[in-house]
Parts: structure tokens; C-alpha cells; sequence
């Protein structure tokens, strides 16, 4: 049950701190907190976030937005209750166009955000991810598995970047008595990715939209376990009003679990295109499988996933269409 302490503890109102929150998971974080009447400031540096993601948040009371990127010392004033730290790019392709930034973000940034969270006295959560398993060698992944990960390959500055960054969350929590809290979030969709974003979902559904080949690294016969991002929101606003003593990590994800080749047939099928697949080389170190053991985040947060991948996609291909006709408006206006 309970008590009225906890009950004015979660009905006041914080001062949230949301770094990546110009992002596709920020943006509906931010989103989120306002509508729970937080005040919320977002921190970005629009490395492949834009303040377009949070226009229609900009003239609402409570929301500030600041342009900075979390390697470089915060800027002062900032003085939240509760931060969520989802700033780091999280399509291969982005994190390793500059992976030495990549692994800075990950490192630098969450030192200094742990710093501020330590004088603070705030909240902080982590937002890590399944990659911290690496091309897991024990299926389906429980948190208590400790990964197979290529320390040198292309991944890696995201890989190892994470891990480190959960050990320095840990060692915060352990030396200094830091709140801390970490999400291991498994490949998460929805509305509100950039066309241009490079992860599977967008791409596919981006491609079957324009009439493209559809692209397929490998033989597409890997797996991942796609979660909706409303799903996924409210496991990490779980997870950071969940009881002091639990830091997890905690693994955030859909438990069904799908090859890539199926999701390229199943969009063609909700888009009604017949477009051909195009095989292209697997990237190296792509994981062969994964999909998250959620018992912890059910016992814990009594959290598990409602959007079928099927609804969520039809959501998802609804948002693109949206703005595949907003782009021909604006072009007809042009001529
Ligand atoms: P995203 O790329 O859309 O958003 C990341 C945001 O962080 C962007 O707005 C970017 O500009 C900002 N950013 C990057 N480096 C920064 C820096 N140094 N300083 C300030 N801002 C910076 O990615 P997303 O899908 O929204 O992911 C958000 C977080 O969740 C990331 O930390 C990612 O690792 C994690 N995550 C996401 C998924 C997923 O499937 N979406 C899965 C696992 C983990
Ligand atoms: N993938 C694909 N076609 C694409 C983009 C990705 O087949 O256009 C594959 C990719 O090789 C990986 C899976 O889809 O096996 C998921 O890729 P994504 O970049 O979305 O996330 P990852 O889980 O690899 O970080």
C-alpha cells in the first residue's frame, strides 16, 4: 500500500533534467514529464537530436531548452531533483561516425552528470542498452549474463562506452551514495525517428514508403525484440520512481522476438508494396540474436510491454506517411 509520505513524494513537482532530450526517446520523455506537471530542461547538442523534435513543447510553462554538449563541464544553475541521461547517439551508424566522441559522451558525460547529480543530492538514471551483451552467447538475456563484447571492433565505442558508464554509475551509487538507476533498453521504435536515422525499423518502413528496395544486411535471419517507445517510456519513469535500494541494471524490452527478413515482410504488408529485398553484407559484430529476460523488470517495476508489434508498426508507418506528405506539400508550395 501506499502511504502519504510516498504519495506527496510523487505528486510534487520535480525539476527534471533530460540530456538527449531533443532525441527520439528524449523528445517523448520530455513530453511525458510535462504533461505530469515537472518542470523539465532539455539538454542537447543536436548531434543527431534537433529542437524540431520538441517545437510543440517550446512556448509550454515549465520547459526550457539548452544547447550543450554533456562532454564539456555542465553549465551552472541547472540544480534538478531527477535526471535522465539518454545523450548518446544510439543508431550504429551515428555512433560510429565519430566514435571517439561517441565513447566520450558516454564516459565524460555521465562522470560530470553523476558529479552534478552528487551535489545535487538528485536522482539519476542511466540510459544503457542491450548492446552491453554484445553478440550474446547465452539467449534470452538475463541481466545477471555479462556479455560477449569485441573490446576493438566498430561497436565497440558504443559497447564499451556503455559498460564503462555503468560501472561509473555503480561506483557513484557505492562511493558516494549517488541515487542511481540503470535501464539496459532493448531496440526500441515508434513515431518520432528521423527518416535518416539508420536503425532497422525507420529505414524499412522509410524505404517500402518511397517505393525502394527494401535493405536486408546478411541474410536477415538475425533476431531482435522490438519494443514501442511508449512502452518503453513508462519503464524508465518506473525505473526512476522505483523504491531507493534498486539500481538495477534493469533490461527494458519486448519479449517477442523477430528476424529481420519478417519485419521487412510484415511492413510491406501494412504499407501494400511488393518492393524486393536487397541483401547487402552484414556489418561485422552484428549480434546474431537477441532478446531481453524481463522477470526484474516485472518484479521489480511491474513493468512489461502492452503495443503488439503490429499496432506499433501501423503506428509507426501512420507517422512516416504524415510526414511524407508534409514533405510533398512543402515541395508543391515551392514551385
Ligand atoms: P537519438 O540519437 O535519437 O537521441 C540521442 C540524443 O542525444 C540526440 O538528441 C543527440 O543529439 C543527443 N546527444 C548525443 N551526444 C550528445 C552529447 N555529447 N551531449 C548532448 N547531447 C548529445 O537516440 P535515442 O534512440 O533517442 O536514444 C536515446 C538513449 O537511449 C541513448 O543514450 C541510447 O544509447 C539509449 N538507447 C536507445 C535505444 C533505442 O532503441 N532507441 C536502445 C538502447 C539504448
Ligand atoms: N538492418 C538491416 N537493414 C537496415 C538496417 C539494419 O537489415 O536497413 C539490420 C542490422 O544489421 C541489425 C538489425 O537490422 O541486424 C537491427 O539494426 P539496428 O541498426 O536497428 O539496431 P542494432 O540492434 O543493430 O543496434
Amino acid at each position: 500500500m501506499t502511504d502519504d509520505k510516498t504519495m506527496n513524494q510523487q505528486n510534487a513537482q520535480h525539476k527534471v533534467l533530460i540530456t538527449g532530450g531533443a532525441g527520439f526517446l528524449g523528445a517523448h520523455l520530455c513530453r511525458r514529464m510535462l504533461n505530469e506537471g515537472h518542470q523539465v530542461v532539455c539538454l542537447d547538442n543536436y548531434f543527431t537530436g534537433s529542437p524540431d523534435n520538441v517545437a510543440d513543447l517550446a512556448g509550454r510553462n515549465g520547459f526550457t531548452l539548452v544547447k550543450h554538449d554533456i562532454v564539456e563541464p555542465l553549465p551552472a544553475g541547472l540544480d534538478p531533483t531527477h535526471i535522465y541521461n539518454l545523450a548518446c547517439p544510439a543508431s550504429p551508424v551515428h555512433y560510429q561516425r565519430d566514435p571517439v566522441q561517441t565513447l566520450r559522451t558516454c564516459v565524460m558525460g555521465s562522470f560530470h552528470l553523476l558529479e552534478l547529480a552528487r551535489q545535487c543530492n538528485a536522482r539519476i538514471l542511466q540510459a544503457s542498452t542491450s548492446e552491453v551483451y554484445g553478440n550474446p552467447k547465452v539467449h534470452p538475456q538475463h541481466e545477471s549474463y555479462h556479455g560477449y563484447v569485441n573490446p576493438v571492433g566498430l561497436r565497440s565505442c558504443y559497447d564499451e562506452g556503455k559498460r564503462c558508464a555503468e560501472t561509473l554509475f555503480a561506483d557513484y551509487s557505492r562511493m558516494h551514495g549517488v541515487q542511481v538507476k540503470i535501464a539496459r533498453i532493448f531496440n526500441t521504435y515508434g513515431p518520432g525517428m528521423s527518416a535518416d536515422d539508420g536503425r532497422v525499423i525507420s529505414n524499412l518502413i522509410t524505404q517500402a514508403l518511397r517505393g525502394r528496395p527494401l535493405t536486408i544486411y546478411g541474410d536477415g535471419n538475425q533476431t531482435r525484440s522490438f519494443c514501442y517507445v511508449d512502452d518503453l517510456i513508462d519503464g524508465l519513469v518506473r525505473l526512476m520512481d522505483s523504491v531507493d535500494t534498486f539500481m538495477g541494471p534493469v533490461n527494458l524490452g519486448n519479449t517477442s522476438e523477430i528476424a529481420v527478413i519478417e519485419v521487412a515482410q510484415r511492413i510491406l504488408e501494412l504499407t501494400g508494396q511488393d518492393q524486393e529485398l536487397q541483401f547487402i553484407p552484414l556489418p561485422p559484430d552484428d549480434p546474431a540474436v537477441r532478446c531481453p529476460d524481463t522477470t526484474i523488470a516485472r518484479s521489480h517495476l511491474d513493468w512489461s510491454p502492452t503495443v503488439p508489434l503490429e499496432e506499433g508498426l501501423q503506428r509507426t508507418i501512420a507517422y512516416f506517411s504524415a510526414l511524407a506528405d508534409q514533405g510533398r506539400a512543402h515541395c508543391a508550395t515551392l514551385r
